[in-house]
């Protein structure tokens, strides 16, 4: 990776500052309190209480503004990027001072312990880096899935990422990661047991599944839906070791990641079929129930399920945020969305509308009853997934499923760090807490909209101002990956 000097990297984050007069916001329980003065010096916020008055030069001015910690991206790639900067900070301009990466590798957990990982100051923070993802290259059978979880553990990876994996294999890995105090989390195996999976451990579900994961989960016919679902990888990965694999494996991933409903087959179209058709409320209730219990997370990736399987609607190629990626990247986007109009039936085209629908009904059954829900976007390498922005659409989804503001608040603050193990250092606007805030025009547990009403950071203590963060869009229009 190239470094990249920039002339703002060089402002000391040491350097305090007085946010003055803001209203500060509690996302544990939405109160508001008005007329604080935030003060943060070397990265740390020092001080929270009633204002001395009004900005001075030198101070943020808080009047009329409301602190939030900084929002959490829990579900994004920009490391599987050769260059990650722009996308990392194209995320920052949108208020993200963190970020789960969802897909890591030997090299970049040697960087992380290496300590060269770092992107400079005006980039989000890592919060949870996984070795590389599990599929059937690494772990084709319960013997190599321990093996490589044990491996990935002693590499220092954060948790394992389940990819493609097949059913028979995630117990061993389960068990395995359990020994060494990590967690198993991402796809759910296709045909897999999901409440089996959850007793496990399996720690967050992403996508909803992906595809029928969750939703099979909810019919009263569930063992013969899960039967018709069918095994092996989407994705066609090479059955024989060859030189060079990571990087051919890496390529295949790379393009496959763009739509991967695009090899939804006609088999996995009719058990989707089978599902809604068989879907029990009752049934996804207890299972939203047992998720609470074993404290299973969902991360929706509303977003991203929606770009997905919807991805010729014409919204998106009309996305004003889409001014930002480069020439190379919205022509694979246009061009996907083409394909994938033309790849299925109107029938087919109607059988992923309804599970979009069934998919944001599931979000607020699992919101009422209870789930942990994460903010996440898939962002980086996904179709019409825009870093940055792409977190304020999955904010207005998640209302639109049916999520509260304030809720929606905690998603991307307050239930990061409680999921991250991060509440000392994060989730609140509080003493001795990481300098990560974001600030907004407008009370953020009024309406959803107000969440993307983004007019300051502060991010490991270096305050940018509302002009800063257009100056950094401005600088990326065209340039991201
Ligand atoms: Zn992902």
């Amino acid at each position: 990776m190239p470094p990249h000097p920039d002339p703002t990297d060089a402002v000391p984050a040491e350097r305090p500052t007085r946010i003055a007069d803001v209203v500060v916001v509690d996302p544990r329980d939405g109160s508001l309190t008005p007329h604080q003065d935030v003060r943060v010096e070397g990265g740390r916020i020092t001080a929270v209480g009633a204002t001395s008055g009004p900005a001075a030069d030198g101070d943020v001015d808080g009047a009329g503004r409301f602190a939030v910690p900084g929002y959490t991206d829990m579900h994004a790639h920009p490391l599987n990027r050769p260059d990650p900067v722009n996308p990392l900070r194209l995320m920052l301009a949108h208020g993200i001072t963190g970020y789960r990466q969802m897909a890591g590798s030997d090299a970049l957990l040697a960087r992380r312990r290496a300590g060269t990982l770092d992107l400079g100051p005006r980039t989000p923070r890592l919060l949870a880096l996984p070795g590389d993802l599990l599929t059937p290259m690494n772990a084709g059978t319960p013997e190599a899935a321990a093996a490589e979880v044990a491996r990935q553990a002693a590499a220092g990876a954060d948790f394992v990422k389940a990819a493609l994996i097949t059913a028979d294999v995630l117990p061993a890995a389960q068990e395995e990661a359990a020994r060494h105090g990590i967690p198993v989390l991402g796809h759910l195996p296709a045909g897999v047991d999901v409440r089996a999976a959850s007793k496990a451990g399996f720690r967050s579900i992403e996508h909803i599944g992906p595809g029928l994961g969750v939703v099979a989960g909810c019919s009263c016919a569930e063992e013969q839906v899960r039967d018709e679902i069918p095994r092996g990888p989407r994705i066609p990965l090479p059955p024989v070791k060859l030189p060079f694999l990571d990087r051919i494996v890496g390529r295949i991933v790379a393009k496959a990641v763009v739509n991967p409903a695009l090899r939804t087959t006609p088999a996995a179209l009719a058990a989707t079929r089978h599902a809604l058709d068989t879907f029990d409320e009752e049934r996804a209730r207890s299972l939203a129930r047992q998720f609470a219990q074993d404290g299973t997370w969902n991360c929706p990736t509303l977003i991203r399920i929606k770009a997905q399987q919807l991805c010729a609607a014409p919204g998106f190629a009309a996305d004003p945020d889409l001014r930002y990626m480069s020439p190379g990247t919205l022509t694979t986007w246009w061009r996907t969305a083409a394909k994938f109009d033309g790849a299925f039936t109107a029938e087919q085209h109607e059988i992923f509308e309804q599970l979009w629908e069934m998919q944001r009904r599931l979000t607020r059954i699992l919101d009422e009853e209870g789930v942990g829900i994460l903010a996440g976007t898939d962002a980086v390498g996904a179709c019409w997934v825009v870093p940055g922005a792409s977190l304020y659409d999955e904010f207005a989804l998640l209302g639109e499923a049916g999520l509260s503001p304030l809720r929606i608040l905690q998603t991307a603050t307050s239930e990061p760090a409680r999921f991250l193990g991060r509440e000392a250092t994060s989730g609140t606007v509080e003493a001795g807490k990481d300098a990560d805030l974001t600030l907004l025009d407008a009370d953020p547990t009024a309406a959803v909209g107000n969440l993307a009403t983004v007019s300051g950071v502060v991010v490991r203590g270096l305050a940018l101002s509302s002009a800063d963060l257009a100056a950094m869009k401005a600088e990326l229009a065209g340039r991201v990956d």
